[in-house]
């Protein structure tokens, strides 16, 4: 049995350090707020190398109180690609904005930047630029797109901690990041969590404000915000993790080159890197032309598999309203036919990467 993530193994390896971080924060008190959630905050802020970070309660907060900082006019269009989790596009319609969907970029899955050019009208305000699957996008065109056209660039980093373009960690590329601490992804917490960075200081004190109520000392509330903190356990427990993190991104980074290694030469498509680009493989995607057949197959010889995201967003009932059709969106949709996730964690071995790469050898055919 190959499972499709390893917490349990993860936890049995750092048990000593993780135990030893909770059982503080619970002779301490120190719940919500205080040591342990600003020194998570400034390791991460570190790790991340960007000037503020400001701890949230899960990763959909950490949009909606990024998008609602950056002020966008109230019911301004923001860009959204077609393929990620729907926190994407929900952050933007929650905070009073209208999504736009465009398509995706046909080789590393991440927003089609021409595409992005195409849906920009007078009323667009903002970019969203999701780092999907640990893969950056393209920055530059979209950087540039924002400054020839006045929009704002918020970076959904839930899948990418760690990942740089041309140098760069992701984040403080754009305005403003996101990051999510679901504990399922390459940073997890053991609940949710989720942070904010930026490096402009008046987004950052404003996110800050927004994510408290309104205020950065008690009872000083100079607007209507709301609750959204990361917890003293959960920070501590990331506190840990992060030490670990380097290390383990770059296991992830052997698992991906070691299936590309054993695929090659396959009617399998392996995920590609772009030049000067740090990917750190949240996901490892493949592409099959008998996608379902193939999961099922891989299923029975014991193997898990995911699909991130079987349908597309603007196809999903929630977004019927907009009215899009398959054309709007030719590769995402074509995509999220073929896609298909293969295990990729630290603690997964090089025998069952090969019994993985040889079951998938087996049922896929050249239809793509
Ligand atoms: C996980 C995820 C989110 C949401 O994070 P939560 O912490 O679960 O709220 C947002 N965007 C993307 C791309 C994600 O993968």
């Amino acid at each position: 049995m190959i499972k499709f993530l390893d917490l349990s193994g993860q936890y049995e390896g750092i048990k000593d350090e993780i135990d030893g971080a909770i059982s503080s924060v619970l002779s301490e008190c120190a719940f919500i707020g205080g040591k342990h959630v600003k020194t998570f905050e400034e390791a991460f802020a570190a790790y991340q190398n960007a000037a503020y970070c400001v701890a949230v309660g899960n990763g959909t907060d950490a949009l909606e109180i990024a998008l609602e900082a950056l002020q966008l006019n109230p019911g301004s269009e923001v860009i959204v690609p077609a393929n990620s989790f729907i926190a994407s596009s929900e952050a933007v319609s929650r905070t009073g904005h209208k999504v736009v969907f465009c398509d995706i970029d046909p080789g590393n899955y991440t927003i089609n930047a021409e595409d992005a050019c195409q849906r920009i009208t007078g009323k667009t305000s903002a970019i969203m630029a999701v780092h999907l699957q640990g893969h950056p996008c393209d920055m530059d065109p979209l950087l540039k797109l924002a400054r020839n056209h006045d929009l704002k660039i918020i970076e959904d980093c839930a899948q990418a901690h760690g990942a740089e373009y041309k140098g760069a960690r992701v984040g403080c590329i754009g305005d403003i990041g996101t990051f999510s601490f679901f504990p399922g992804k390459n940073l997890g917490a053991y609940g949710d969590g989720g942070a904010i960075v930026t490096a402009n200081p008046g987004l950052a004190e404003r996110s800050r404000k927004i994510a408290n109520h309104g205020r950065l000392t008690k009872y000083n509330h100079e607007i209507e915000g709301r609750n959204s903190r990361l917890d003293g356990i959960q920070a501590a427990i990331l506190t840990v993790k992060l030490r670990h993190l380097e290390s383990w991104t770059e296991k992830r980074r052997f698992v991906a080159a070691t299936y590309k290694k054993l695929l090659k030469d396959s009617d399998i498509i392996t995920p590609v890197e772009m030049d000067n680009v740090r990917h750190v493989y949240h996901l490892f995607v493949v592409r099959v032309g008998n996608r379902n057949f193939v999961q099922k197959e891989l299923k029975e010889h014991g193997i898990a598999t995911g699909i991130h995201y079987p349908v597309a967003l603007p196809h999903l009932q929630a977004y019927k309203h907009l009215g899009y059709s398959s054309d709007d969106f030719p590769v995402a949709t074509r995509y999220s036919g073929e896609i298909l996730s293969l295990p990729v964690y630290p603690e997964l071995r090089t025998d069952q990467i090969e019994c993985i790469c040889k079951h998938l050898r087996n049922t896929t055919s050249s239809s793509l």
